[in-house]
């Protein structure tokens, strides 16, 4: 088997999601935005998609970088097709990301599957078949009824353990939201849905990202008074001794790295100067499936539980095929956006979730997703 092509195609989809001064997500009025689907195409006719942002598959990336390690390899090959990928970063000029190796890496997988008739889980090998989520709720804002104050949040997060969710994360709010950010006022969110929930919610927070130590200490021990599950992020995830500083400082587990760069072997430091509790991986943020089980592995041998940043199917399996997870990420969500809905280039929601706050593993071979080709064929970009 051998790769013959690959390739990226641009279409239009529709979204009420909005993107902030500072890049976070908050509802609004459908709009377009544009979306790539990467395609790798094997001598057999089998193929495997996976969908980013074009700028992750741009013509320079794919011509450079890309088809230079792919074209005429192996692609059941993805160990090494992976490190010699991760190999040409270096030389890229701080060009090839490590989202845009996930992006090749998660198409791999599942032309792996679609290959063999099988979904991706159980080719890795299968822990559970259905995983429990937590509802990310959004950053808060400054939207009237949406997640403007503290009674807000207590309200969504009572209508998402009506939904089914038995575990709940905050965002609370950032910058560009005018007072914010505020350790005070995230203690208020905290405890008006500790409060609308009961003590049986697994409750956690992803705060403002860069508090001092002072800062992000009061958060922290506010929150151990209200019985949250993890502190995730309130520091510049640059500093390790940072948060060696607070994962000592507080009793309340300190989950981390989610954004440092350095794929696995980042996670290996922080494990070793005990700056995390709880060990943070994410398939965009390590550089595919394949790393991000290397972390997932990495922790259990220290005892570790390791959490999956973001939703989406290729973070569904890495909780899917790992004992030491609990969670699968949900969302984000927002009293103004019904998650449900799904994606107009998916045919259903590839993480569908029951009324107990499972979500399924897809038998469909590949990675699962049910992707609708007519649609992305009628809303191709020129
Ligand atoms: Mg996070």
């Amino acid at each position: 088997m051998r790769i013959e092509d690959v390739s990226a195609q641009v279409f239009r989809t529709t979204t009420r999601r909005h993107a902030d001064s500072a890049g976070h997500a908050h509802p609004g009025p459908a709009h377009q935005v544009q979306m790539a689907m990467l395609t790798i195409t094997a001598d057999t006719g089998d193929k495997g998609y996976a969908f980013c942002p074009p700028e992750l598959v741009r013509p320079y990336l794919l011509e450079k970088f890309v088809r230079k390690v792919l074209i005429g390899e192996d692609p059941r090959d993805r160990e090494r097709l992976w490190q010699d990928l991760a190999h040409w970063q270096r030389g890229s000029a701080a060009q090839l990301t490590d989202r845009t190796l996930a992006i090749v890496d998660c198409a791999l997988w599942d032309l792996a599957g679609r290959s063999l008739n099988q979904p991706v889980h159980k080719l890795i090998g299968a822990y559970r078949d259905k995983v429990p989520a937590y509802g990310s709720i959004m950053c808060g804002d400054e939207i009237e009824g949406g997640l403007a104050t503290p009674d807000d949040y207590g309200r969504f997060c009572e209508k998402l353990v009506a939904r089914g969710y038995k575990g709940i994360k905050l965002h609370t709010w950032m910058p560009p939201v005018s007072w914010a950010p505020d350790v005070k006022m995230d203690l208020k969110a905290c405890a008006a849905a500790r409060e609308a929930v009961g003590p049986d919610i697994h409750l956690m927070i992803d705060a403002f990202h860069w508090y001092s130590r002072t800062e992000a200490l009061e958060l922290g021990r506010g929150l151990e008074k209200l019985g949250f599950a993890w502190i995730e992020e309130p520091l510049d995830e640059q500093s390790m001794s940072t948060y060696a500083w607070l994962t000592k400082n507080l009793d309340i587990p300190v989950l981390g790295p989610e954004s440092a760069a350095g794929k696995h072997f980042t996670r290996a430091e922080w494990i070793k100067a005990e700056a995390c509790d709880i060990l943070r991986t994410g398939v965009h943020d390590v550089g595919g499936i394949t790393p991000a089980l290397k972390s997932m592995r990495l922790a259990e041998s220290f005892g570790m539980n390791c959490e999956v940043h973001g939703n989406g199917v290729e973070n569904l399996i890495v909780t899917a095929v790992s004992k030491n997870c609990r969670w699968y990420e949900r969302g984000l969500l927002h009293p103004f956006l019904e998650y449900d809905d799904g994606f107009d280039y998916l045919s259903q929601l590839g993480d569908p979730m029951d009324a107990d706050g499972f979500v399924h593993l897809s038998d469909r071979p590949g990675l699962g997703l049910d992707i609708n080709f007519d649609f992305i064929a009628e809303n191709l970009v020129a």
